[in-house]
């Protein structure tokens, strides 16, 4: 008697260090997909998983949509955010995990109006400018890595786009929320070779993770 030995095909997962780590690995393991090194803690940057065919890859968030588009990593797990910023179109969108939710905003300080030429702070120029275009206004937009809030209190900027969850930075620094640009939450994509190649594998993922 012939035993068949069914071959599955490896998937990578990208997922990022950052903030939405913790509750990235919490869902994997309640889905039974378990790190063989904590991601958490250890420097590694591909990690084993219980599952042969499992390898999760650790990578900066704004780079996971690379990794997605040249194909090199199969899916991820990537914020809304980041998606709209990259403009990729080489993914197919599986599941809204529906964590690290937040949402895009314009703030400034009180009292202020937009006006053709302002400028613009924000780690987002693409979706910030695209905004602005939307409602028929140009900026100049000033391209910072992070504490944003600072630019439009030091009157680097008139206004920011920034990511806001419960407002507090927003508060805590005298700025007030202008526009909501998008609601934000963490997403599972796919690159669109790796559905077509490795169907059953991502299927039988998504339906652990579900
Ligand atoms: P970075 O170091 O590049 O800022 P983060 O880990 O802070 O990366 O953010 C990664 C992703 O987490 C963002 O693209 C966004 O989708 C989400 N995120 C960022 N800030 C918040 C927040 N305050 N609340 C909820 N989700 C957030
Ligand atoms: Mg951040």
């Amino acid at each position: 008697k012939k035993t068949h030995v069914k071959c599955y095909q490896m998937i990578r997962l990208a997922i990022s260090k950052g903030r939405i780590l913790e509750e990235v690995v919490d869902i994997l393991n309640r889905a039974d997909v378990v790190c063989k090194f904590d991601p958490l803690k250890s420097r590694k940057l591909i990690i084993p998983t219980n599952h042969k065919n499992i390898e999760i890859v650790l990578i900066k968030a704004t780079d996971v949509p690379v990794y997605i588009d040249s194909g090199k990593v199969d899916i991820g797990i990537v914020g809304i955010d980041t998606l709209l910023e990259n403009d990729i179109e080489n993914h197919f969108r599986l599941m809204d995990l529906n964590i690290a939710k937040c949402r895009l905003v314009v703030a400034g300080k009180s009292n202020k109006k937009y006006y053709n030429n302002m400028k613009v702070a924000t780690k987002y120029p693409n979706i910030a400018k695209k905004y602005f275009e939307q409602i028929g206004l140009q900026c100049s937009i000033l391209k910072l890595y992070g504490s944003i809030e600072l630019a439009p209190v030091l009157n680097l900027s008139d206004f920011i786009v920034d990511i806001v969850d419960s407002g507090k930075t927003i508060k805590e620094n005298g700025l007030k929320e202008y526009d909501i640009i998008s609601d934000v939450s963490s997403l599972l994509i796919s690159n669109k070779v790796s559905y077509k190649l490795k169907r059953e594998e991502i299927e039988s993922f998504l339906k652990r993770v579900r």
